[in-house]
């Protein structure tokens, strides 16, 4: 009978771990790659979370035997604290993230938080105390309503509307004619790219973790949207542990610590001001990103 029920325990726990946030995760973790081997381990007890301080010592990881992609990773996070993780395309930045909320295990070392060894804990536990906003956003085919409320069950409608507010988005869903009750999604209202980045947002402050996980759009907005959901986002960094995943520098700046990752290493560290002054590889980024944005800006100027 044992073995009968197997595959619907299965199915079960894959239902369960959609509903626990995967889904919300969009791009960031791939579903389809989501491995099944990370299981709570044997007696394990519930995190305890008390300030939200975040520790990953000597952490080593690869998807395949014998590529290393984190090749010894420190780093301690206080309280409270923003870090921002930047460095080239494929130096390992999004698999921080993705071992930080245990779709792996590691190879080597450990993450703790408040003390606890993530791996030890249950994954439950471990996942509703981290907060994601993913580059996409998967919007279901329902109300708006309903897409916030994803954040956490049982929801009530001033709870979605408070989140809305904190989001930057209630006035937008007030002026549609349904309001809350607006159909989103294939068949319903289509949003921008920002709009549903403020429905991420407003999912996280209705689960409202102590730690979160920003993991910036690569998809360019328009630079005063940008610069809007930018101030929304460091109103909700305010009080949580933070771990930003940046392509942009100029989201970084304000940071309590910035780390370059090259290659699965850390390679620099420390503030904004005193990278600069390293002129190192991130000074090489900032420069050539300012670059960038002046040429932007000077193509901006030829178009008027
Ligand atoms: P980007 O800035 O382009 O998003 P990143 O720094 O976030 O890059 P990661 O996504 O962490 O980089 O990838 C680090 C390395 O791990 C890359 O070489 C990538 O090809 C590899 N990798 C990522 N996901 C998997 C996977 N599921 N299986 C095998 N290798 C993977």
């Amino acid at each position: 009978l044992s073995q009968l029920f197997r595959p619907l325990d299965l199915l079960g726990m894959v239902y369960r771990t959609i509903r626990q946030g995967v889904i919300d995760m969009g791009a960031m973790f791939d579903l389809i790659d989501t491995p099944s081997e990370v299981v709570d381990a044997p007696g394990a007890q519930p995190l305890v979370v008390g300030n939200g301080h975040v520790r990953f010592e000597d952490v080593h990881f690869g998807y395949d035997a014998g590529q290393p992609i984190l090749k010894g990773i420190d780093l301690d996070i206080p309280a409270g604290h923003t870090l921002a993780v930047v460095g080239p395309s494929g130096a390992g930045k999004s698999t921080l993230a993705r071992l930080m909320y245990r779709f792996y295990d590691l190879t080597g070392g450990r993450i703790t938080i408040d003390g606890q060894d993530i791996a030890g804990v249950t994954q439950d536990s471990l996942r509703s105390a981290i907060g994601i906003v993913p580059q996409d956003t998967v919007l279901f085919n329902d109300t708006i309503g309903y897409n916030i409320a994803y954040g956490r069950e049982g929801a009530g409608p001033d709870e979605i509307v408070r989140a809305a507010k904190g989001a930057a988005i209630a006035e937008f869903i007030e002026r549609q004619p349904l309001g809350y009750e607006t159909r989103v999604g294939e068949r319903g209202l289509k949003l921008s790219g920002g709009e549903k980045q403020r429905v991420a947002i407003a999912r996280t402050l209705l689960k409202n973790p102590p730690i979160l996980i920003l993991d910036e759009a690569t998809s360019a907005l328009d630079s005063r949207t940008e610069a809007e959901i930018q101030d929304t986002l460091e109103d909700i960094e305010r009080g949580r542990t933070t771990i930003v995943i940046a392509h942009r520098l100029s989201t970084v700046v304000n940071a309590d610590e910035i780390v370059v990752l090259d290659s699965g290493r850390v390679v620099e560290r420390g503030s904004h001001a005193a990278l600069l002054r390293q002129d190192g590889l991130y000074a090489e980024m900032w420069n050539r990103q300012a670059q960038e944005r002046e040429s932007e800006e000077d193509g901006a100027l030829a178009a008027e």
